[in-house]
């Protein structure tokens, strides 16, 4: 698989290790979940706001 197939099964089964095979992915994974927890804790950012910042992340990350 590629590191877009590691992330978006990474994505809708979070609790799946494969983009953990990939260095760029289990970064990609870990900052995955770091947003998620503090989507989830912060009353602030809307779920589309999320996704917006998610695509950026994933963009920078894939230019390095
Ligand atoms: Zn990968």
């Amino acid at each position: 698989m590629r590191c877009p197939d590691h992330r978006s099964s990474a994505s809708s089964e979070p609790d799946t290790a494969d983009a953990a095979a990939c260095a760029e992915c289990a970064r990609w994974l870990r900052a995955s979940h770091r947003l998620d927890e503090l989507a989830g804790q912060a009353p602030g950012p809307s779920e589309s706001w999320t996704r917006g910042l998610m695509g950026r992340l994933d963009a920078a990350l894939g230019e390095e």
